[in-house]
């Protein structure tokens, strides 16, 4: 097993004018037996970061190390990873047994007896151990993504590298198949990368998030650190859903005035924003309470625009009712209590629970 290192890592497609630098100067360090899950938008460079790790692309600039080995110069075959893609690759022709086989036969002296030992540990710990004379064609979306995973695991790698490879199951199998992965990383505590755009998968996998956007790392930290110290304000927009709400305003005498409302920065809160003036207010929709009466300086009145409706929980769309556009903000409140569309409330900012970010 190893650890990953990426040093300065660039990888540009193109030439000049036309060139997309899809991954812009990433440093990373991951640790032997880390589960790191890479998230952003579609066209962040998740997938060209991975694929760097993974031989299939070559960086224009910087180093990548798996272990202490420096494997800029060597193919995937030579890098000791086992990948699991979205479509996940079978080969249609060749039963589970062949296809979780293959690449051991490939790769290893394994005598046919041994091969067929770690085939079937493979399979027993996917649940597909009653599908070995099956052919992919035969199996569901969710069979043939555990047969993936078990040809990942048959080949005993340094590095499991995984590109969405729940994305084309149902909402239910996703759930299922993120425990058993989480589980399977946990008991075989192999070095792995992920990547997604998933939200859920993003805060509920992997020991580390790493936050791209553009090719530029905005964040490395933990699913809850990303959530609660979100490091700008792009990575507070991303990390959580609905998404955190942001009101741009200018600090004046530690006063945020904001359009249709003004918010005054507490003792602690003004130590930390420094000399800046130009200063984004960011409240996750928990975070806001809607009051029917106003509480102190720190609320404003409130139009509801829509009301959604989710069960345990509702959330509401308000509109601040002085603001010059008819921008709309998520408040999340519990789902029994009675809010008509139309109706004038007051939203209440908590004194501390709220972020500043630079504006821009
Ligand atoms: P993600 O996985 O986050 O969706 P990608 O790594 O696939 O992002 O892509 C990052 C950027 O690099 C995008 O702008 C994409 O269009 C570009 N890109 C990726 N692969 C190629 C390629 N082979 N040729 C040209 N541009 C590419």
């Amino acid at each position: 097993m190893a650890g990953i290192t990426l040093d300065d890592v660039t990888k540009r497609f193109g030439e000049g004018g036309d060139a997309v630098t899809a991954v812009d100067d990433v440093s990373l360090d991951i640790q032997d037996g880390e589960f790191v899950v890479f998230v952003g938008p579609s066209g962040s460079g998740k997938s060209t970061l991975m694929r760097i790790v993974a031989g299939l692309e070559t960086q224009s600039e910087g180093d990548v190390y798996i272990g202490d080995a420096l494997v800029n110069q060597l193919g995937p075959r030579a890098r000791d990873i086992a990948m699991v893609f979205q479509n996940y690759a079978l080969y249609p022709n060749m039963t589970v047994e062949e296809n979780m086989s293959f690449g051991l036969k490939m790769s290893t002296d394994l005598s046919k007896s041994e091969i067929n030992e770690q085939v079937t540990e493979a399979a027993e710990m996917m649940g597909i151990g009653n599908l070995l004379d099956n052919t992919p064609g035969e199996l569901s979306g969710g069979q043939q993504q555990r047969v993936a995973l078990g040809r990942a695991i048959v080949r005993d790698p340094n590095v499991f590298l995984m590109d969405e490879p729940l994305s084309n199951l149902d909402a239910k199998l996703r759930t299922t198949m993120r425990t058993e992965i989480n589980r399977l990383q946990n008991d075989l505590g192999v070095t792995t990368l992920y990547v997604t755009h998933d939200q859920t998968e993003a805060m509920t996998m992997g020991d580390r998030l790493v936050v791209l956007n553009y090719g530029e790392l905005q964040q490395v930290g933990t699913p809850l650190e990303c959530f609660y110290r979100p490091s700008n304000r792009f990575v507070a927009g991303f990390i959580g859903s609905p998404s955190m709400n942001f009101f741009e305003g200018q600090l004046e005498a530690g006063t945020l005035v904001c359009d249709g409302f003004d918010y005054e920065l507490s003792e602690r809160m003004r130590s930390n924003v420094g000399d800046r003036t130009e200063v984004t207010l960011g409240a996750r929709p928990e975070d806001i309470a809607l009051e029917d009466d106003p509480v102190d300086t720190n609320g404003f009145e409130v139009k509801v625009d829509v009301v959604e409706p989710m069960g345990s929980i509702s959330y509401v769309y308000i509109e601040p009712v002085d603001q010059s556009h008819d921008r709309t903000y998520v408040v999340e409140v519990d789902g029994q209590r009675p809010i008509t569309e139309g109706e004038r409330l007051y939203a209440q900012f908590p004194p501390e629970d709220v972020h500043l970010f630079d504006t821009g």
